[in-house]
């Protein structure tokens, strides 16, 4: 794997200028994504949504799973959730299983497609890595039930001003970053772990007071040297470029396809599958694979479009087919 170009990184790391008094911004776009903006999208679609579709599930072999120490494997549970597994370790992405992104049972984005199993039936997990504490990455269930599982052996890297809420919810075992700082999550003798967390051009908030109170991004996992990059929720800018020039490459990113329409509102902060083609080829990955689709209804492109426009795109640039892929709900892809 290239070199880390350190002098890039501390420089990056320097600028703090997402510091805001008390809550946080992008570093580059500064496009209006807030509630006069929202209320117009509303006006302007008159309650109508796209309809659900039915995607196949496929039930992973959890027993396969449990038992692997050696192969490396990437497992599509759902929406942004996946299981990578890589030299005994197990890491799973932004851990959604509920019913639905919302704070409430009976309101907000409804879940068509099941996850493709169970937080039962995860083998014990080692490291969690939380993007932001949108409803659609942070699932409050799913990441207490996770902790208890696993007698708080799990750690969860979670976004800078994020670890007090874990705290609040019982989970000790929490790291949280800023972007560009850098970690060893485990520090015990199975591997060389490293991770780092990095810019995305979003945006957070759970509630009606805490907009951008806490911070959002990506994140880079390094094991013995081979290199996973999780871009979280995030619309297109130069943040990619710095990413790209800092690692100077990726052997697997997962990266957003999925909740892009209207653009005019959207763009500030998701991609849509042209501009996720493009943080492909600006981290330099190897293999990247669409995620953020299928699970959801957040927004107003049809539900299955995401995969046909990500194949488009791909001819358009460039990319080989094989380069940057969808997943089956609940595949297990050998690396
Ligand atoms: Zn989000
Ligand atoms: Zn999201």
């Amino acid at each position: 794997m290239n070199t880390i170009d350190r002098e890039r990184l501390a420089a990056l790391r320097a600028l703090k200028r997402h510091h805001g008094p008390g809550w946080f911004r992008n570093n580059y776009n500064t496009d209006r994504h807030g509630i006069a903006e929202f209320m117009r999208w509303m006006r302007e679609k008159r309650g109508l949504w796209p309809s659900p579709k039915h995607f196949p599930v496929e039930h992973p072999d959890t027993g396969w799973l449990a038992a692997n120490r050696e192969a490396s494997t990437l497992t599509w549970i759902g929406h942004v959730t996946f299981l990578y597994q890589h030299r005994g370790l197990n890491v799973l992405t932004d851990p959604v299983f509920g019913e639905r992104a919302s704070p409430l049972s009976f309101a907000g984005p409804k879940r068509y497609t099941p996850p493709a199993l169970h937080v039962d039936q995860l083998p014990p997990i080692d490291i969690v890595l939380v993007s932001h504490n949108h409803y659609d990455h942070l699932d409050r269930d799913a990441v207490k039930r996770i902790a208890q599982r696993n007698g708080g052996r799990t750690r969860f890297l979670v976004p800078l001003k994020c670890a007090d809420w874990f705290r609040r919810e019982g989970i000790a075992n929490v790291v949280e970053l800023d972007w560009w700082d850098e970690c060893a999550p485990l520090g015990d003798a199975r591997a060389d772990v490293r991770a780092w967390f990095v810019p995305a051009q979003h945006f957070s908030g759970r509630g009606v007071n805490d907009r951008n109170a806490t911070l959002w991004g990506g994140w880079v996992l390094e094991i013995d040297g081979h290199r996973l990059y999780f871009a979280g929720d995030t619309g297109y800018g130069k943040d990619f470029a710095d990413i790209g020039e800092v690692f100077g490459g990726f052997d697997l990113s997962l990266i957003p396809i999925g909740a892009y329409e209207p653009q005019w509102f959207m763009s500030a902060v998701h991609v849509n599958p042209e501009d996720a083609v493009r943080i492909h080829r600006d981290v330099r990955s190897r293999l990247s694979v669409g995620m953020h689709w299928g699970t959801f209804i957040l927004t107003d492109e049809p539900v299955d479009e995401p995969p046909h426009r990500l194949a488009r795109a791909r001819a358009e640039q460039g990319v080989h087919e094989q380069a940057f892929i969808v997943m089956r709900h609940g595949e297990t892809r050998h690396l």
